[in-house]
């Protein structure tokens, strides 16, 4: 059931996305060419409550975000929404402020729009940077003063309607400026597309692209309640809504994406450290493994038991650190993506016992036994291969603490290899075995027998995914476990 609702979801959730659209667009329809004036004061209030919304989240999430972006951009929307709000105090008919004809929301509308497209059009500059909000703020309020006072008080606003006539040349030349500001708002954002999660962009660039419609639209209305002008005012109410959707909706459904951008970034920063810090450890660990198979080596020679012990002793404790740099130096790779196999062509029955006489001498309590052969060679990474068969190898002599056997079984199909590793030891609890493979999971059981990071394991898979083969394990608790990979045959 789950599965068929996420398939209907996947692959037809567009429809009810764009029924949603299109209902709320009719519903605006049909309320325009009922009431206009209803329409018009529905549409420009939604865009003031957009405006203060976008405004009241980017100004209490300041502390956590480190990209002063949102809030640049939300300053601005509260301005504009102001202007947008007093546009509709006056717009005709209303007559909560009597004593003004049709030029007064319009000059409000066109003063508005400028301050918009002038503030989306320098905001991309903001992002990363951290802002000075007084300053920024009181920049606006100036702004905003002076057009409520250049249109109310001074009235030298150019005329921008003509009760009778229609929008003047001021006002329709600077709707196709606008236009323009939006359009390199848009190529601006373009070039920055990095900087934005994709969700928010998208609907970033919806919203610029609409309020160009918007634009064009109201450069061809001649009466302040005709089609375009309403045509006009939807492609406004859209422009919003996308606007609230990039900052608002996606800032607190997945504050990651937007606040935390920065994060990923960081988390970039860490993987390069972590590549560079492991490749400094490997070099004096690795020496350190050669010095002491030298002594060891002497040692021997010379017949002094104690000191060849204490030789292996560091070879081994040399060994237990280059394997901890090289799970984390895999993790990064894979992290990174640079996880890369290295192809060549190999007898696969010498490696597996090539493999097991490596393992065995790792644990006397435990005895490792091979059934079965494939006869193949195999195409693949050779060195990768064997490390997963390695990890299984010892997960089963380490998760088996009272000794025993380990079975390890290889079969051949007709397009694939299967090789299996079998214990008798702790075993794994049915719930738990999807998890294991999962980055630095161990069970309870698991921690209490023996040391481990829980890297082994995923760390196979990806190897297995590589080959385009399969991991899987089977076990019960406290009877022993199964671990079974596949690999095809070319
Ligand atoms: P590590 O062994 O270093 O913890 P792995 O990724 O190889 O990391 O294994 C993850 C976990 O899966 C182990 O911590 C252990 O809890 C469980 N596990 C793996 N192999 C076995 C096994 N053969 N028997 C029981 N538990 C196992």
């Amino acid at each position: 059931m789950k599965l068929i609702l996420s398939f209907i979801k996947k692959h037809f959730g567009f429809i009810a996305v764009s029924g949603f659209y299109l209902t709320l667009f009719l519903l605006l329809y049909v309320i325009a060419s009922h009431n206009y004036l209803l329409f018009h004061v529905s549409v420009e209030m939604f865009t003031v409550i957009v405006a203060a919304s976008i405004f009241m989240f980017a100004w209490n999430t300041r502390k956590i975000s480190q990209n002063d972006y949102f809030l640049f951009l939300s300053i601005a929307y509260l301005f504009v929404g102001g202007i947008v709000f007093l546009h509709t105090l006056v717009y005709k008919g209303v007559n909560i402020i009597p004593g003004f004809n049709a030029n007064l929301p319009t000059q409000l509308w066109i003063a508005g729009r400028y301050l918009l497209a002038f503030s989306l059009l320098i905001s991309p500059f903001f992002i990363g940077k951290k802002l000075k909000k007084a300053v920024i703020f009181i920049l606006y309020l100036v702004i905003f003063t002076l057009i409520v006072a250049s249109t109310f008080y001074w009235k030298n606003f150019p005329i921008s309607y003509v009760e009778g006539v229609g929008l003047t040349s001021f006002k329709i030349v600077s709707e196709y400026i606008i236009s323009f500001l939006f359009l390199i708002s848009i190529v601006i954002l373009i070039r920055v597309k990095d900087k934005f999660d994709k969700e928010v962009f998208r609907y970033l660039i919806i919203s610029l692209i609409l309020n160009i419609f918007s634009e064009l639209l109201f450069t061809l209305y001649v009466s302040v309640y005709d089609l375009f002008n309403m045509l006009g005012h939807l492609a406004q109410f859209f422009s919003y809504y996308f606007i609230y959707k990039a900052i608002v909706a996606i800032g607190l459904t997945q504050p990651y994406n937007l606040l935390f951008l920065e994060l990923k970034e960081l988390g970039k920063r860490k993987d390069d450290f972590l590549s560079i810090a492991s490749h400094e450890f490997k070099t004096p660990v690795t020496s350190i493994k050669a010095y002491s198979q030298i002594l060891k080596q002497q040692f021997s020679k010379t017949g002094d038991i104690k000191k060849t012990d204490f030789a292996d002793q560091i070879s081994r404790q040399a060994d237990k650190i280059a394997d901890f740099i090289d799970n984390f130096m895999d993790i990064n790779k894979i992290e990174s993506g640079k996880l890369i196999i290295n192809l060549s062509e190999f007898d696969y029955d010498d490696l597996v016992l090539q493999t097991i006489s490596d393992c065995q001498h790792t644990s006397a309590k435990h005895k490792v036994l091979l059934r079965g052969k494939t006869g193949v060679i195999l195409k693949g990474d050779r060195n990768r291969i064997g490390q997963v068969l390695t990890n299984l190898i010892v997960n089963g002599i380490k998760y088996c603490p009272n000794g025993g056997k380990i079975i390890v079984n290889l079969r051949k199909d007709k397009h694939l290899i299967i090789t299996s590793v079998r214990d008798f030891g702790i075993g794994i609890e049915k719930n738990k075995k999807s998890q294991i493979f999962t980055k630095y999971y161990r069970t309870k059981e698991g921690e209490k027998n023996a040391q481990g990071l829980g890297l082994g394991l995923y760390i196979a898979r990806e190897i297995i995914k590589l080959h385009s083969g399969k991991i899987w394990v089977e076990s019960e608790k406290n009877k022993g476990t199964i671990f079974y990979f596949s690999l095809p045959i070319e």
